[in-house]
């Protein structure tokens, strides 16, 4: 598994730019995608994100012919079943390039009863694509001859009511259209399970959105658009010469990945002298993981963007 990238720079400065992607999604084929003509697209958007699988590509711009009418539409039914019994079980937890989100850890690390810091350290690889200035958190498989994803034990998945959203969202992939680039995230879905997968040939219906209730993936996709929303304004580098892992770098990633130590700057260091926060902002972020990752978020668009918030101001 893997992507494979071929860019063709001087055309960025069109305004839909014309690139090139070869995907290799699921390790099995090649799916080659040619951007074309946005111009003649009905839809109005600027770029499309790809989640494939277990990555999250993305395609500044065009990207519709050949993806967009694989997607499924609205309440359109797909068929597959997931069990024990079926002889794939538990194969597709296995050599994985599987792409963690910050809410992914918040869960995991929760799960495992270990601080964000040891969950980076014992469980991931962070990896710079040639596509974007941020890090990306890569899911680090086990050394063994398979090599099986961590969690793997002989009965299945050890953390699954935590697992992550790309194992959730499986055997779709999950793709978020924007609305200009610093536009908000939709989800669109594909269905594109990998040959070995048997569950698609069992016969119980779904829709996306009954596959995500069922496996309580919605407040999940809601995390992973969010964060794709931040990670999208990565396509422009913003370090300067320091880079995505000097101090700022270092600051920004901390601020969405490693939400404790986020949590012990906010609260230990000067930052509260620095920073006037809004009154229940504070009170809330002080309790509550999902809104203090939400407000590392609006922070690092603040602290390397320069966006003005509205949770806080400098004082
Ligand atoms: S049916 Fe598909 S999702 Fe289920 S265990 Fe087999 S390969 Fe994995
Ligand atoms: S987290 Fe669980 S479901 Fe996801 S790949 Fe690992 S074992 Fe499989």
């Amino acid at each position: 598994m893997g992507v494979k990238i071929a860019r063709r720079k001087s055309l960025l400065r069109a305004s839909y730019c014309q690139l090139l992607y070869w995907i290799e999604a699921y390790g099995y084929k090649h799916v080659k995608i040619h951007a074309s003509a946005l111009k003649e697209s009905p839809l109005p958007f600027e770029f499309v994100t790809f989640k494939l699988w277990c990555t999250m590509k993305y395609f500044e711009a065009e990207a519709q012919e050949g993806i967009l009418d694989k997607k499924l539409q609205d309440g359109e039914i797909f068929l597959f079943r997931c069990h024990e019994g079926l002889e794939c079980f538990t194969r597709c937890c296995r050599n994985l390039n599987m792409f963690l989100y910050p809410y992914d850890v918040l869960r995991l690390k929760n799960r495992l009863n270990i601080s964000s810091e040891q969950f980076l350290d014992q469980y991931v690889d962070v990896v710079l694509r040639e596509s974007n200035f941020f890090p990306d958190v890569l899911l680090r498989m086990a050394n063994n001859e398979e090599k099986t994803c961590p969690f793997l034990n002989e009965s299945g998945c050890t953390v699954y009511p935590d697992r992550p959203d790309t194992c959730r969202t499986f055997p779709l992939e999950q793709g978020i259209l924007f609305q200009g680039s610093a536009g908000k995230a939709t989800d669109v879905y594909f269905f594109k399970p990998p040959d070995f997968c048997l569950g698609q040939y069992e016969l119980q219906e779904w829709t996306s959105e009954s596959w995500a209730q069922d496996q309580e993936a919605v407040f999940y996709h809601k995390m992973t658009a969010k964060w794709a929303e931040v990670k999208a304004l990565f396509h422009s580098d913003p370090w300067d010469r320091e880079g995505p892992y000097g101090p700022k770098g270092k600051m920004a990633f901390m601020a969405t990945y490693n939400l404790d130590n986020f949590c012990n700057f906010v609260f230990q260091s000067t930052f509260l002298k620095r920073y006037k926060v809004k009154s229940e902002v504070l009170k809330k972020i002080k309790t509550d993981e999902v809104a203090l990752m939400k407000f590392g978020f609006a922070w690092v668009r603040f602290f390397v963007w320069g966006i003005k918030q509205p949770s806080f101001r400098l004082r």
